[in-house]
């Protein structure tokens, strides 16, 4: 996320950090250097312009206080900037409001609508118990209504049967009482979308709206289109009066801009963002977590509530102790990458932790690809528990005949356990708090 404007501020800061003093003459020159970053991340330019004179403001008025150094105090008055104009506060759902909430899905065609919908659906029954009712609203492309009722079974949501000889307004009415009928208490409406403004679209928006009072209306707009999501946003407010934004995409290398000028632009928060195909990654849009991400602090809090809903304390625990004995073996790798990829991408991952932004890349090219993640898994599918458990029993001819059940060679089997073994005295060095030597081997 955001990548090449993370770099470009992280280098800027790099250069304050050396000097003790900051003066008037250099906040002004990192601070052009911010501008032009942020220009360039497509960030709506008066935006920027407000963005620069209050860190120039505030950078400026400080008093040089407690621990931080200058430069530091530089990056924390940009960072606090950044995270109001990311919008200031997490602004999620009101769950405890009258129920069904009512939640009404708005935005251009392919913008990630139905997808979001889906995701939503299955994030609010997660986290807050609630029960999804799905609501096909566009009943001019006949795919739609498809790829809705296909994506509820998927996930086990019942979705209303719409049909394309109906009127969309008539189907949100009756659905929402149906959702009544049945007790559900989170009603879903995916409306249609046109690949620009259209008029007769938005009037047919305006009454549903009026039809179902819905207490959310989100526009879901993609991360890539940058500043022409944020006018579409306008227009979509305007007529609609939106109550908030999901930006999707954001795992593809959106630069930034409908992230930072939205909330300013509209007045209207991000609420959730879309972070890759898969119907579970969405995330909550935390401004202050996000801002630390583009400042290459990473963002160890999302991480750990990820893991959270897939390990437990203890299974937790007794992972750092195998790791401290080195006694994890491909029994344990081949648990905890499936669970990986349950969370989503191992790249997506890495990118959370402070540090390993940069990381990611050399790791792109030390290629932790899927396809080599489940050739992988096919090997260690291929040794017996007795291998998997102790790995060094693991001889040439068992080798040969691992290479043989899996479909690899020789050579890859060995590459692998030979990588293991460097993976695990890594991470004896890390946990027991010494660093490795010569750096990162190459993880298997
Ligand atoms: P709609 O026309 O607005 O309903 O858009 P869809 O939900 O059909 O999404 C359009 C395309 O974008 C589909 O191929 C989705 O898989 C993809 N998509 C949606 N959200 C995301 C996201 O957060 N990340 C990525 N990478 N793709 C997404």
């Amino acid at each position: 996320m955001f990548e090449s404007l993370s770099d470009r501020l992280e280098s800027v800061f790099k250069r304050f950090k050396g000097q003790g003093r900051l003066t008037e003459e250099n906040i002004q020159e990192g601070l052009r250097e911010v501008r032009l970053a942020l220009l360039e991340a497509d960030v709506n330019f008066k935006v920027v312009k407000q963005f620069v004179d209050r860190v120039r403001e505030k950078a400026l008025g400080q008093d040089v206080q407690g621990s931080l150094t200058p430069g530091q105090q530089v990056v924390k008055v940009v960072h606090d900037e950044l995270v109001e104009l990311l919008g200031g506060k997490t602004s999620a759902f009101d769950v405890k409001g009258s129920k069904p909430l009512t939640v009404m899905m708005v935005g251009l065609q392919g913008s990630g609508k139905t997808t979001s919908a889906g995701k939503l659906a299955l994030y609010l029954r997660r986290e807050h118990k609630m029960k999804p009712f799905l609501v096909p609203a566009d009943v001019y492309r006949p795919a739609a209504i498809d790829q809705l009722t296909k994506l509820g079974a998927q996930i086990d949501v019942p979705v209303y049967p719409s049909s394309t000889d109906m009127n969309p307004v008539d189907i949100c009415r009756d659905a929402l009482q149906v959702a009544k009928d049945k007790g559900y208490d989170l009603v879903l409406f995916d409306t249609a979308g046109r690949l620009h403004i259209d008029e007769r679209l938005m009037e047919e928006l305006a009454n549903i709206k009026a039809a179902v009072s819905p207490r959310e209306i989100l526009f879901v707009a993609d991360a890539m289109t940058g500043q022409d999501a944020v006018n579409v946003a306008q227009s979509f407010d305007a007529k609609l009066e939106i109550s908030g934004v999901v930006l999707t995409k954001m795992d593809g290398d959106a630069r930034g801009g409908a992230a930072l000028s939205i909330k300013s632009v509209t007045g209207k928060s991000v609420k959730f963002v879309g972070m890759g195909e898969k119907l579970s990654e969405m995330e909550v849009f935390h401004p202050d977590r996000i801002a630390s991400r583009i400042l290459g602090m990473g963002d160890v809090l999302t991480l750990i509530e990820k893991a959270q809903g897939e390990f437990s304390e203890d299974e937790a625990q007794e992972l750092g102790k195998k790791f401290q004995k080195a006694s994890f073996d491909f029994e344990d790798f081949r648990t905890q990458m499936r669970r990986l990829k349950k969370l989503g991408s191992l790249e997506g991952l890495l990118k959370l932790i402070p540090g390993m932004g940069k990381l990611t890349k050399q790791l792109g090219e030390m290629s932790v690809h899927e396809k080599e993640m489940k050739r992988v898994e096919a090997i260690i599918s291929s040794m017996t528990m007795e291998e998997r458990r102790k790995p060094e029993v693991l001889n040439v001819s068992r080798r040969r005949r691992i290479a043989a059940g899996s479909g690899t060679s020789l050579e890859q089997v060995n590459q692998l356990v030979k990588n293991f073994d460097q993976m695990r005295k890594m991470m004896q060095q890390v946990m027991g708090g010494k660093a490795p030597k010569g750096g990162m081997p190459q993880m298997p």
